[in-house]
């Protein structure tokens, strides 16, 4: 979801952006039948059955469980890294790499392998200079990757390199001190902004100590199957792969999770006979303005797009205002969309919510000072009450407008 475009998925010669893949795969798994929730899990019970499963909206029971819940991406870890994280150091190019403060100076990203590439090349489009800083002599990422990278005149790839200290202040990296890998030696490096791109750690925090995981957190399956330690409980994905980690390879495992999923049911004699009304249409979005429409703003729609419908709100709105700032090429911004949504149909009319793109409305992004995507912001009678910056969990939007309301 958050990678930008999947050069290697089969079926799409020219590539596919990893949201719109992901948008693809809903409505398919929906035209046949699948109920989405959008929620996060925050606690599981695998020790019974029925699996117990909670979500801050509900509780819910499974029979059967695919796991695939992914990875996150991994830190350096170094001193000071958090006063930068979220502004000027981010792991996502493709959220953050066409803000305002970005444009026209040098960037750095850290790591060797596709993904690094990939942001080295992405961002490679808005920044003076990118330096790709790499601590062996060698990339990992694929060859054709590699060939794009060294065909970019403005990438420069520093060898054997590596961050041991951030220069800056307040939130505002300024530079880098390096150690050459092999001699030690240390150099400064000016940088206005750092991506990190060195891997991912599982998200299987859920499952310790109730399921065999090995020594870095990734799921433990019989080697050409989904069969996790647990009899009913399959894992397919990221979550159970650190070598491969690649789309097709995850859907390639998805599916073979289902297969045994369904033969497990099968067996017990769970399965019952396909309903023809398990598809029931998604219930008809909210009628709102058509995205764009930011000229003509009805102080009775809940619903906004746009600078102009911001600004007006700003001035005659006597509700909560809402501001979602979000770029089309950012994966977490695709995942907060619908959780959003949700969130403000429950709110309607009692709140006013704008969404702004940041590639339109540069503008108003810079007034607001949003130094990364997805940010929501949160005004009341003109007064900034506070803004969650990143893709949090869904009671956490639906807290902060209840607070604030
Ligand atoms: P990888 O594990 O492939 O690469 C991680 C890189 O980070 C390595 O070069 C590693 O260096 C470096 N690294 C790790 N820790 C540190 C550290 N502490 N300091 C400096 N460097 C560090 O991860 P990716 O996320 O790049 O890729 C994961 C998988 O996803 C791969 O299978 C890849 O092919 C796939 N992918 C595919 C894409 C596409 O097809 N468009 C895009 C992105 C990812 P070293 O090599 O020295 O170990």
């Amino acid at each position: 979801m958050s990678t930008g475009m999947v050069e290697n998925f089969p079926g799409f010669a020219e590539g596919i952006s990893g949201p719109v893949l992901m948008e693809q795969m809903q409505a398919q798994a929906e035209r046949w039948g699948t109920t989405v929730y959008l929620e996060d899990v925050t606690w599981v019970d695998i020790s019974q059955h029925p699996f117990r499963l909670s979500t801050a909206d509900q509780q819910l029971q499974a029979l059967s469980l695919i796991i695939a819940t992914g990875s996150r991406p991994r830190r350096l870890g170094l001193p000071r890294e958090e006063e930068f994280w979220g502004r000027t150091i981010s792991s996502c190019a493709m959220c953050d790499g066409n803000l305002p403060h970005f444009a026209d100076v040098p960037l750095g990203v850290v790591g060797g392998g596709d993904a690094s590439v990939e942001e080295a090349i992405y961002l490679s489009r808005y920044a003076s200079r990118v330096h790709l800083l790499v601590r062996g002599s060698r990339l990992r990422a694929s060859q054709t990757m590699q060939e794009r990278l060294f065909r970019n005149p403005k990438i420069l790839v520093r060898w054997r390199t590596r961050p041991i200290e951030l220069l800056g202040s307040n939130g505002v990296i300024e530079g880098v001190r390096l150690e050459d890998c092999e001699s030690g030696a240390v150099s400064c490096l000016s940088l206005k902004g750092l991506f990190y791109a060195i891997g991912h750690i599982p998200n299987t925090s859920l499952f310790r100590n109730q399921l065999e995981l090995d020594e870095n957190g990734y799921i433990v399956t019989v080697p050409g199957s989904a069969i996790t330690s647990k009899d009913g409980v399959f894992a397919a994905g990221d979550a159970q792969d650190h070598e491969f980690r690649q789309a097709i390879t995850a859907a390639g495992s998805g599916c073979i999770a289902a297969l045994q999923a369904e033969r497990w049911l099968s067996a017990q004699g769970f399965l019952q006979p396909l309903q023809s009304s398990a598809a029931d249409p998604p219930a008809a979005p909210e009628k709102a303005p058509t995205p764009g429409a930011d000229d003509q703003v009805d102080l009775k729609v809940t619903r906004h797009w746009g600078g102009r419908a911001l600004r007006q709100l700003y001035h005659e709105s006597s509700r909560l205002l809402v501001v979602k700032y979000a770029s089309c090429d950012c994966g977490p911004c695709h995942i907060l969309k619908p959780i959003l949504d949700k969130i403000v149909a429950e709110f309607a009319g009692q709140i006013h919510y704008v969404e702004i793109d940041i590639q339109k409305d540069k503008e108003v992004v810079a007034e607001a000072g949003i130094v990364g995507t997805p940010t929501v912001q949160f005004f009341k009678h003109k007064e900034l009450l506070g803004e969650i910056k990143g893709l949090r969990q869904k009671n956490y939007y639906r807290e902060a407008i209840q607070a604030w309301i």
